[in-house]
């Protein structure tokens, strides 16, 4: 995706060696035609997989998560992030640390809306530990439903969250992957 790289470089800002902002089109602001290209993309690389419903974790990867949706025309879940659902045994927790917020959060999913002959596609709009990654997955697995992968639109590579995803045999694909931020430079790994 030359264009998602591009638009990293000319709107990304680079707040520490290990954190870089997208407000200006992933976590603020929105650029609905990359969204939607990116969408297509995810949607390419699984569309032989009969996903059944799109998860992703409120709020930054709705809009790719919608996108991505939209193309295989299923449904879009979001897991919300507080307890907001009223009968608690209809919902599915888990508590997971936010990678920028420095706190737990806990991901909530109605029972509803995760049935166990779904085949699920995570998506979300970076991965750093993978810790919001692996809560959503606790989750897919509690409700019975299959995983079939994870699409994740921005992978920093020098942090572990991916690569230990993939190693546990999930099928993780990302549309950029940044090897380093140090120095205030944005480096792609490809
Ligand atoms: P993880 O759980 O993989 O450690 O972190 C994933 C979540 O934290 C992402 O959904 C994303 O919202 C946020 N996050 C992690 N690293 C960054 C970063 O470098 N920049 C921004 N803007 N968000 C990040």
């Amino acid at each position: 995706m030359d264009k998602l790289k591009q638009a990293i470089i000319d709107q990304g800002v680079v707040v520490s060696d290990q954190v870089l902002k997208l407000d200006a089109l992933l976590n603020h602001q929105v650029d609905p035609q990359l969204t939607m290209e990116m969408g297509r993309q995810f949607a390419d690389l699984f569309r032989s997989e009969h996903v059944t419903r799109v998860v992703t974790v409120e709020s930054s990867g709705i809009s790719i998560a919608f996108a991505t949706a939209y193309e295989l025309g299923v449904p879009l879940v979001f897991a919300r992030r507080k307890k907001s659902l009223p009968a608690e045994s209809e919902v599915l927790c888990e508590r997971v640390p936010s990678f920028t917020k420095g706190m737990v959060t806990d991901l909530l999913i109605s029972k509803e809306f995760l049935k166990e002959n779904d085949r699920i596609l995570f998506i979300d709009d970076i991965i750093a530990n993978g810790d919001a990654a692996r809560g959503l997955i606790r989750i897919v697995e509690r409700s019975g439903a299959t995983l079939i992968g994870a699409g994740i639109v921005v992978e920093k590579c020098f942090q572990p969250g991916a690569n230990a995803l993939r190693e546990s045999g999930i099928r993780l694909e990302s549309l950029a992957k940044i090897a380093s931020l140090e120095g205030g430079k944005i480096v792609f790994a490809d």
